[in-house]
């Protein structure tokens, strides 16, 4: 069944990762304290050992998490690299090209 804050919202089903409520459900105000500021738990509050160990799990999940995202970047980077060393060789070679069919053209001229 649908609960409503005292502005008259549906209230939302939230989840805690503060170190002392990590991973303890709570309902509140969609705009949370900038709303009516509504808020009540739905789980009883976690041993110390349960709070200790799921913070604990939840840094180390952010910090994989973030150390993941950099080895993305990381791996877009090296990926785009010898791309663009490619295009490098491609203008290169289009270069060398354009001046030999100049030179080419230009000794043909003189032989006329
Ligand atoms: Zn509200």
């Amino acid at each position: 069944m649908a609960e409503y804050c005292r502005c008259g919202r549906q209230a939302v089903q939230r989840t805690a990762w503060t170190q002392s409520n990590a991973g303890r459900r709570f309902v509140g105000c969609v705009g949370g304290r900038s709303g009516c500021n509504y808020f009540r738990w739905i789980d009883e509050p976690m041993c110390l050992q349960g709070r200790v160990v799921i913070y604990g799990l939840r840094e180390r999940v952010r910090a994989l998490e973030e150390e993941m995202a950099q080895n993305a970047s990381l791996r877009e980077e090296a990926l785009e690299a010898p791309r663009q060393e490619h295009s490098y060789w491609f203008y290169v070679c289009a270069m060398v090209l354009f001046v030999l069919v100049i030179v080419l053209c230009n000794s043909n001229d003189e032989d006329n």
